[in-house]
């Protein structure tokens, strides 16, 4: 990695734990016969029993905290998720087994994508706040929430190893991790799955895809991406995540040069689909 950016990553890195700490330290209360001081223990047991919901702020009372997120949080983004179309995302459409009316006229290099449902809601909000610092508790919700999805939905063909839609390294340098890395990261550690953060690139740095419209979108990416060492994915069931697939045009560029590089399967994984 660039020293560079090694650097701009460790400041971030430290930036994101000073802030869990002074949280913690602000919040915690409970104790543990640890034989730590009172002041380490109150850290220790605020950072293992979170006592705020990351998404709506509500105190946790004894309720069980699955996902890391309070029960209505949890209920609020499963209930948005029901019945999306597993081939490119988009709820609200008829799907069968081969997509739905929407993709069946896309040529989408990706075998199906997995998501929490549509960029609406609470989503939505937790997508807009996991790409602030501070913010590990509420990412590894959404990580959890997609493991889980993922499980389910992709049951015998678990990818091998997820790869995040890679940024352009001077904005990377510039920005620190972008929204696909700190989703990726999250996901492989509720997953278990690793994460391949090098095989996938980016060729030369592109413009905002919402400033432009689907072709402009789609020009934008061409030839955007392309795979470091092709024997890194030949025959691997691989997945690229992104925080969200709005027109698509990133993921199936990606998608095409990880195909053409011989990769066995590629899946989408994304936190929302915005149509
Ligand atoms: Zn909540
Ligand atoms: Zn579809």
């Amino acid at each position: 990695m660039d020293p560079a950016a090694t650097k701009s990553a460790a400041t971030k890195s430290t930036t994101i734990e000073s802030a869990t700490v002074a949280r913690a330290l602000q919040t915690g209360h409970r104790t543990v016969a640890t034989g730590n001081s009172p002041r380490k223990n109150r850290l220790l047991a605020s950072l293992v029993y979170p006592k705020h919901c990351p998404l709506c702020r509500s105190e946790f009372e004894n309720e069980s905290t699955l996902n890391n997120l309070c029960t209505g949080c949890r209920i609020s983004i499963v209930q948005n998720q029901a019945g999306y179309c597993t081939s490119c995302g988009r709820s609200g459409m008829h799907a069968s087994g081969t997509g739905c009316v929407a993709c069946a006229r896309e040529k989408n290099r990706f075998d199906g994508v997995i998501c929490l449902g549509p960029h609406r809601g609470f989503l939505r909000e937790a997508i807009v706040r996991m790409k602030h610092a501070g913010q590990q508790s509420l990412t590894d919700a959404l990580g959890s929430l997609i493991a889980e999805q993922m499980a389910k939905q992709l049951a015998g063909q678990i990818p091998e190893f997820l790869l995040p839609l890679p940024m352009h390294w001077k904005r990377r340098l510039l920005r620190g991790d972008g929204a696909s890395m700190i989703l990726a990261k999250a996901t492989c550690r509720a997953s278990g799955i690793p994460l391949n953060r090098h095989a996938l690139f980016c060729t030369r740095r592109t413009k905002k895809q919402s400033t432009l419209s689907v072709t402009g979108r789609q020009k934008n990416v061409k030839g955007a991406y392309d795979v470091r060492d092709a024997r890194s994915v030949k025959g691997k069931r691989v997945a690229i995540v992104d925080d969200t697939m709005t027109s698509g045009a990133s993921v199936n560029e990606a998608a095409t040069v990880l195909k053409r590089a011989g990769a066995k399967s590629v899946f989408a994984i994304v936190a929302a689909r915005a149509v």
